[in-house]
């Protein structure tokens, strides 16, 4: 199961890698509900964050996530700042992201702050940056089966529920292309599968892609036909410069041939014909068809027979002729 998902987590990452650049080391902007939750579950946040993506990564806190889980803290009653709290790991491991919302640099709503950085410009949705987005919903209420646990609820105004306002960055983000979001659903660390608007983009890419494969396999096809044009251009031109080499061309190559092929004619004819090398050079063609017909003389040997018989070939003679050693070796 665990193998299965981490192939498909790959596959995912891989996705958002072709279709909006993504590359390792992923930037994952961790919010103060992943880091509560990954602690929770006595997770280690940059080996729970590199087994979902299935590469390196680099995970960053933003300013004003650090205040929102400061605030949360409960201050030292001697210094009077707040505690630092076990599920905020130091910022060797998580350094911090600067951001500035407004010219005082004070915190902002973490919602508020982690949805500028994923979209910037308010007009254009894009996630210029490649952030991954890792978040979590806060610790469930009936965590904690106090009986003042039915009070806080009803003291929670709607809008700042932190169940409603984690899933509303999660749907939030989900608007806009290109935003992998990591969440921990129970103790298992999520990759969400792509968000429409990120398939929309995606299947746009890919259909780009398939538009250019399929010029290129078009063009492909051109080259291909025009290659085979030429080719038959230039086997018509050799049957139109050689016609029948046993007929008008012969007289000619046989004065050709001889200065190429003289050595090996002569030991040939040593071998098999001491008598006649003359006549082998006659023919530089009726030379290399005896070789073939040494390979397989049977079938040579009864075409040549019945050209005898018939007698209606022009070269027929000369092949016999040629042929005939052969079958006197026999
Ligand atoms: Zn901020």
């Amino acid at each position: 199961m665990r193998a299965k998902r981490s192939k498909k987590y790959r596959k995912l990452m891989h996705q958002y890698e072709l279709t909006f650049g993504f590359r390792e080391p992923y930037q994952v902007l961790v919010d103060s509900n992943f880091l509560r939750a990954v602690h929770s579950f006595k997770m280690d946040l940059i080996p729970a964050l590199e087994r979902t993506v299935q590469g390196k990564v680099k995970p960053l806190l933003t300013k004003c996530s650090l205040a929102a889980i400061m605030a949360d803290s409960p201050t030292n009653s001697r210094t009077d700042k707040p505690i630092r709290p076990a599920h905020l790991p130091p910022p060797t491991v998580l350094p911090l992201r600067h951001c500035s919302h407004n010219p005082e640099s004070t915190p902002i709503d973490e919602v508020d702050c982690l949805m500028s950085l994923l979209s910037p410009s308010p007009d254009a949705k894009k996630n210029k940056e490649h952030y991954i987005l890792a978040t979590s919903d806060p610790p469930t209420p009936h965590e904690d089966k106090d009986a003042a646990n039915s009070k806080k609820r009803k003291r929670v105004d709607p809008s700042q529920d932190p169940l409603r306002r984690a899933q509303s960055l999660r749907s939030a983000a989900r608007a806009i292309p290109g935003v992998p979001i990591i969440y921990v659903k129970r103790s298992v660390v999520i990759l969400e599968p792509m968000s429409t608007s990120s398939e929309h983009v995606r299947d746009g890419v890919e259909r780009d892609k398939f538009k250019v494969g399929i010029q290129a396999t078009a063009t492909g096809k051109r080259k291909r036909e025009e290659e085979e044009e030429a080719q038959k251009k230039e086997r018509g031109l050799k049957r139109a410069k050689g016609p029948n080499p046993l007929s008008v061309k012969k007289p000619k190559k046989a004065k050709e041939d001889p200065s190429k092929q003289g050595l090996k004619q002569k030991k040939r004819n040593e071998q098999s014909k001491n008598g006649a090398p003359g006549e082998a050079n006659h023919n530089g063609d009726g030379e290399e068809r005896r070789e073939d017909g040494e390979g397989a003389h049977k079938k040579r040997k009864r075409r040549h027979k019945s050209a005898k018989t018939s007698g209606d070939q022009p070269g027929g003679p000369e092949k016999a002729e040629a042929a005939a050693p052969a079958e006197a070796t026999e």
